[in-house]
């Protein structure tokens, strides 16, 4: 056996980079997150070439003074938690302290934040992992992160992304989550010189759908209480073919759950045509002791503590609301 050692943190952090970024998308909903949970009223997401040679992310959030700025790309650095109990009611996006340092050692990163404009901002560029300067540089409130050749020291990993059309459409879907749990904030995302979104701050959540996807003009809300939970969900019928497609949230998160959304596809179906190309969001609220976010590195899949009361707080939500047999009921027209 050869010897054992522990790993220098360039090293950890590019194995944490391994399951926390797997493509441009992933950067774009860490950054997101990160400016959420700064408590930012406006995020702008730039990309280039789908993201594979710029993702820069800027907020109007709290930013950081330059001991937090350089403590941030510190590995299992957070503001977010603090002792292990407070891992049971994660009330942020973020609690792993892990994105910016992983993210920084696989690309050019550069770092822009300003807590107080009249003490300064900061800007640190990192490459690869390793800080290259840090220097003083003037920002408004807020933070700006520029990551840059995604990659560029993995080839094994460069070679998996795909080409900048399929990796903008999953950045896209991305913030599309972010967008839609979050009204109250604007979202702007620009590929080049297109504005592929311009989400102005909106009361309800029908209105985000239309300013995502303008083709929509009429949203059915469908909702249900009990023990498994709250659910507030919307449908917008598409007219058209294909799958509908399902955004499902759990407590203001964007996650996968595969028995979920095939609960909500199953109903959809029993119901018959007229959901081709739907639009479904499904708003799950649950008391966060019993939802464990901590189960997956990129955070995108929770644990429920009574997944069937889950699971049928959602369809009965879906199935009694939304559709009676063949038609659609409550049709809020706006
Ligand atoms: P986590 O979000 O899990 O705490 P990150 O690596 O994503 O870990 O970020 C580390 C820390 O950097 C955060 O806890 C936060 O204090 C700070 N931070 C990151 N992004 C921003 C931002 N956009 N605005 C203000 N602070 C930020
Ligand atoms: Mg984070």
């Amino acid at each position: 056996m050869p010897t054992i050692r522990v790993l220098p943190d360039a090293l950890v952090n590019r194995i944490a980079a391994g399951e926390v970024v797997e493509r441009p998308a992933s950067v774009v909903k860490e950054l997101v997150e990160n400016s959420l949970d700064a408590g930012a009223q406006r995020i702008e997401v730039e990309l280039a070439v789908g993201g594979r040679s710029l993702v820069r992310v800027t907020d109007d959030g709290c930013g950081m003074d330059l001991d937090d700025a350089l403590l941030a790309l510190e590995r299992h650095a957070t503001s977010k938690i603090g002792t292990s109990s407070d891992l049971d009611h994660i009330a942020t996006l973020g609690f792993r302290g892990e994105a910016l340092p992983s993210i920084a050692a696989v690309s050019r990163f550069m770092l822009l934040t300003a807590e107080d404009p009249a003490q300064g901002g900061i800007r640190v560029t990192v490459e690869g992992g390793s800080i290259l300067a840090t220097e003083a540089s003037a920002r408004a409130r807020g933070t700006t992160v520029e990551v840059r050749d995604l990659f560029f020291n993995v080839p094994a990993r460069r070679k998996f992304l795909r080409a900048p059309q399929t990796e903008l459409r999953h950045a896209q879907e991305s913030l599309w989550g972010a967008a839609l749990a979050r009204p109250d904030v604007a979202f702007v995302l620009r590929h080049g010189a297109r504005a592929l979104i311009d989400a102005p701050v909106v009361a309800d959540v029908a209105d985000r759908i239309k300013d995502l996807w303008r083709r929509f003009d009429r949203v059915i809300r469908f909702q249900s209480a009990g023990a498994g939970g709250e659910v507030r969900g919307m449908l917008a019928p598409g007219g058209g073919h294909g799958r509908p497609n399902l955004t499902l949230l759990v407590n203001g998160r964007a996650v996968r759950d595969r028995l979920l959304v095939g609960a909500v596809m199953r109903v959809l179906r029993s119901a018959g045509s007229g959901f081709g190309g739907a639009r479904v969001i499904v708003d799950l609220r649950l008391p966060p002791e019993t939802v464990d976010v901590n189960v997956h590195p990129a955070k995108t899949e929770v644990r429920f503590r009574q997944a069937n009361a889950a699971f049928g707080a959602v369809q009965r939500a879906v199935r009694k609301t939304i559709v009676v047999p063949g038609r659609l009921v409550n049709v809020v027209a706006d």
